[in-house]
């Protein structure tokens, strides 16, 4: 059955974006977390059905690397979306990561973007705060494109620049598996080196046009060898050419040395590893608290 705003009880604020917020609520009768995602979206009672049924395609996307859909519903101008809570968040917050849990992560990342294309749906937003793990090891894709009602109504009200986003896509030609694949490229290229590749701005910058000028226009960038594996070094220039077909996908991608030398199903080294970051975390929360207090 679907969900409704007196289902849930709202507990914390997770974070916001460039469209939304996320809350963490707990479903009362089934006394299950989920995170809530709110947008404001002034579209008329027709879009708004239209975005409602095509949301429904998010019951049928049932995979270990994909963020489970509980269902979604319409307040006034807000649409909520709920899914499933992941206790360790989104990839962004942590930094750098090192190659053998990014590794290992990588490997969840592309089964989850295999499954999506699968079925015929692009992600189209591909980048570290759109992967969440949890402290049991999983990681899974969410915020993926399926309604393109939905994508159009939040385009209506975006302002920002999509920094992950492939030359070809810039430069306004067709978007493909392969533009996933560079964004895929790029955001493994930031969390392995704890910073956005690109020099000439950061990608929040008020120079969005500079960053998107030395994408299009630059040879892209290259990890240090040495400092990572040959394998990895090599799978983010193979999944970063400017050429869309030179780059792998999909089933290449999951044939890359790089992927088969972390698919050894150690989930509990990602898992080891996301409780320590999240305890981290929260110790500094603390004492931010007590220092401000
Ligand atoms: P953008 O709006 O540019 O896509 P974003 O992905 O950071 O940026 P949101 O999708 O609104 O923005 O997410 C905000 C934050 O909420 C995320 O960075 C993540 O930390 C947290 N979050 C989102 N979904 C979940 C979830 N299912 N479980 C736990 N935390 C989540
Ligand atoms: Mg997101």
């Amino acid at each position: 059955g679907n969900i409704s705003e007196g289902d849930l009880h709202f507990l914390e604020m997770l974070g916001s974006g460039n469209c939304g917020t996320v809350y963490k609520a707990l479903h009362r009768k089934m006394s299950m977390p989920m995170a809530i995602k709110v947008i404001i979206l002034d579209c008329t009672v027709d879009a708004q059905k239209q975005i409602l049924s095509e949301l429904e395609v998010l019951y049928r996307c049932k995979s270990p690397f994909i963020i489970s859909f509980y269902g979604a519903y319409f307040m006034e101008n807000r649409i909520s979306i709920c899914t499933e809570f992941m206790d360790g968040g989104s990839l962004d917050q942590y930094g750098q990561i090192p190659e053998h849990i990014l590794g290992r992560m990588t490997v969840s990342i592309v089964r989850g973007m295999q499954y999506l294309w699968s079925l015929k749906i692009m992600h189209r937003d591909v980048k570290p705060s759109n992967i969440l793990v949890n402290t049991t090891g999983e990681v899974k894709l969410c915020d993926f494109g399926v309604s393109v009602q939905l994508v159009e109504s939040i385009a209506k009200t975006f302002i920002g620049t999509n920094a992950y986003m492939a030359p070809e896509k810039i430069g306004g030609q067709d978007y493909t598996v392969q533009s996933e694949v560079w964004s895929l490229g790029i955001s493994l290229f930031e969390m392995a080196v704890g910073r956005f590749p690109y020099e000439t701005a950061n990608k929040n910058s008020s120079k969005p046009l500079e960053l998107l000028n030395s994408i299009v226009l630059k040879d892209p960038p290259q990890l240090p060898r040495g400092v990572f594996s040959d394998a990895f070094v090599d799978f983010v220039a193979n999944c970063m050419q400017k050429v869309p077909s030179a780059r792998p996908a999909p089933e290449a991608l999951m044939k890359h040395a790089y992927i088969e030398r972390y698919d050894d199903e150690k989930m509990e080294a990602i898992a080891r590893w996301v409780l320590e970051k999240v305890e981290e975390i929260q110790r500094q929360k603390i004492a931010k608290k007590t220092s401000s207090a």
